[in-house]
């Protein structure tokens, strides 16, 4: 009797709850917009040396440079914004998954727009930041012919004109879009060229007229899942992009419309405004668009200065805690589904490494807050690392913390037969050309917020290899950082400028116990910072002294950190090539252990091995039950490996 009658006081609690916090008007109402704390620098003006440059370069010779010869029929056959738009008459199309013909598969006919504009998002970014010749020429002549695709009232888009702006339910209108232009405004960033700022502004307008601002249902859907709506909301990459851009603000407050709509409509997603009230609706949806969401939502509160959609933010980032592993990355396979984390049973995706990372940087762009740039730093540096393989010609679309066999199924899960996702491909065509083309996006995304700009000065958000060329009130300034950063952790910024009075800030990045600095300074925040007029070549040196620290995941297993790397055990694997495409190098890979013992932890230290990033310790085996030594290194250097350890059950 008491327990129906708790059980129905819960849930009697659980529904004033989602009563109390149904929306309103006014919890979408503009009350003065926020100023974001950061800017973020054009394109360009930040560039990557050292290892992340070589990375960028490596991924242009590998999965980046050569998506498009790999799967011809979705990027170069599909002319999807021009000749080959969709009209009434395409019922079906080639998009690179293996499914069975029926209604369903005309919801996916969006798809091959995203994998498009994604992978052209990457390349034009990857090849601006290395200069290559070759592959700018390439872009350049990408951006011409998109242009040429343009409608005289502006429109650019995948629509013939019978069906654009017009639907009842799931289609590509926004995503096409969205995808598509965040490529051309990197091309703009670059190029600075005013007919192109002027074609983006007239296909931005092209939407505002089309969906005007309160007076139209984007997201209106007669079904509830349509992914292709959802992952829409993304153009409000765009109009902020816009704002950052024109500063008008009508570009932010239509970000806040666009999230008034998609909270209102019946949809299966997270990010909506009632749901994110409700603490105890847990995620559930699929993770790429949950994380991606995160920035609309910011967008959304940042253009109102509304303290409800302050508050709608801080309980999404709450939901998201218990969804993230060891590493940094929050899980999902493809769904979230209500779950925690798990080093060893659960999956996350190469897109969502990608848009929780793009979202977090977002957030510290705004907001300047510390916690942002360690959640994104610890994405780029670890499971972000640990999911791409080495040669950079090929990923993980899912990958694990704890990562056993890389098969195809989850940790040698054989259950499913069409699971491919867990393995090394250059494609993964059999699933989606979805997480390839965003392992492309992900390094330059992480080196365009390594420097950003704030009123006094310059600001070292993420510490790597990298190189500032950009100027203040009118003058040249060069700021570069020489470091392998986080192969090692002493930082020579060499400072160039004419007589300038400027702040360097300096991020003190989680996980560092200490550091030095040649020069005098203030810490404010966890920057350090140095403000001084700055004349000639001037040098500064930071030497952070990271820590060895041990943690505990959402389960209870212990892994362990040094600075913001997160530490594995190795498994020696053995690699066998499943598939070989046309272009010599590239292969689908399977990866099983040579020999698989899953460790334990029973209390051992953990020391470094001089100055390597290498690390020793005893782990405890429960087959031999023995303590036997094991060698750490950061995850992201390995392909097997085990991240956490449960704890041993023994006494010594
Ligand atoms: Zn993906």
């Amino acid at each position: 009797m008491s327990k129906v009658f708790s059980l129905g006081t819960i849930f009697l609690m659980m529904h004033m709850n989602q009563q109390s916090y149904a929306q309103t008007p006014s919890s979408f109402q503009k009350k003065t917009g926020l100023k974001e704390q950061y800017q973020i620098l054009p394109l360009g003006e930040v560039r990557p040396t050292g290892w992340i440059k070589a990375q960028i370069q490596e991924n242009l010779n590998g999965f980046t440079g050569h998506l498009d010869q790999l799967v011809p029929d979705l990027i170069v056959q599909d002319d999807i914004y021009g000749r080959n738009r969709l009209s009434k008459k395409v019922k079906n199309k080639d998009v690179g998954a293996l499914g069975v013909a029926g209604d369903w598969q005309v919801q996916f006919l969006w798809w091959n727009s995203e994998t498009q504009s994604n992978w052209w998002d990457g390349y034009i970014r990857s090849s601006i930041l290395v200069n290559s010749t070759a592959d700018l020429k390439k872009c350049g002549e990408y951006v011409d012919r998109i242009l040429s695709t343009q409608d005289k009232d502006g429109y650019i888009g995948i629509y013939d004109p019978e069906l654009r702006y017009k639907f009842n339910g799931e289609n590509g209108e926004l995503w096409s879009k969205a995808t598509l232009l965040r490529g051309l405004l990197a091309w703009y960033d670059y190029k600075k060229d005013p007919s192109l700022k002027s074609a983006i502004e007239r296909a931005v307008k092209n939407i505002m007229d089309n969906y005007p601002a309160y007076a139209s249902h984007p997201f209106k859907s007669d079904k509830p899942d349509v992914g292709g709506v959802t992952h829409g909301l993304m153009i409000t990459d765009v109009f902020e992009s816009m704002y950052r851009i024109t500063g008008k603000e009508v570009y932010r407050d239509y970000c806040l419309f666009l999230y008034k709509d998609f909270s209102e409509q019946v949809l299966n997603e997270d990010a909506q405004y009632a749901k994110l009230m409700n603490e105890n609706i847990a995620l559930k949806g699929h993770s790429a668009h949950t994380y991606e969401h995160l920035r609309t939502v910011a967008a959304a509160y940042y253009a109102s200065g509304n303290e409800t959609l302050q508050s709608a933010l801080e309980k999404f980032l709450l939901k998201i805690d218990p969804a993230t592993s060891a590493s940094g990355a929050a899980v999902g396979d493809e769904w979230i589904g209500g779950k925690k984390a798990d080093a060893t049973h659960r999956g996350y995706e190469y897109c969502s490494l990608q848009e929780l990372m793009h979202s977090y940087l977002e957030l510290f762009v705004k907001t300047g807050q510390l916690r942002f740039a360690n959640y994104a730093e610890k994405i780029f540096l670890n499971p972000a690392q640990g999911a791409r393989h080495q040669d950079g010609k090929s990923i993980t679309y899912l990958n694990s913390d704890n990562a056993y066999y890389l098969k195809g199924g989850l940790n040698g899960d054989t259950s499913d037969k069409h699971q491919t996702r867990f393995r090394y491909s250059p494609v993964h065509k059999e699933a989606a050309v979805c997480c390839v083309p965003n392992a492309g996006r992900i390094a330059p995304y992480f080196v365009q917020h390594m420097w950003l700009k704030d009123e006094t000065g310059f600001v070292n958000a993420l510490p790597g290899p990298s190189e500032l060329n950009t100027t203040l009130a009118g003058k040249p300034v060069q700021i570069v950082a020489n470091t392998s950063y986080p192969h090692d952790f002493t930082i020579q910024y060499k400072v160039t400028a004419r007589q300038q009075v400027f702040s360097l800030k300096i991020r003190v990045p989680e996980g560092v116990g200490s550091f030095k600095v040649s020069e005098a300074y203030t810490l404010e925040n966890g920057f350090i910072v140095i403000r001084k007029q700055w004349n000639g070549t001037e040098n500064v040196q930071v030497d952070f002294s990271p820590l060895m620290a041990k943690h505990q995941d959402v389960n209870g297993e212990t892994f362990f950190t040094y600075g913001l790397l997160v530490l594995a055990a190795k498994i020696e694997s053995i690699e066998t090539r499943t598939k070989a495409y046309a272009i010599e190098g590239f292969y689908d890979l399977n990866h099983a252990p040579k020999s698989l013992v899953i460790y334990q932890y029973a209390g051992e230290p953990v020391q470094q091995i001089g100055d390597e990033l290498r690390f020793k310790t005893q782990l405890w085996n429960p087959s031999t039950s023995k303590l036997e030594p094991v060698e750490l290194m950061p995850m992201g250097q390995t392909i097997l490996r085990q991240v956490t350890f449960k704890n041993a059950a023994i006494k010594k």
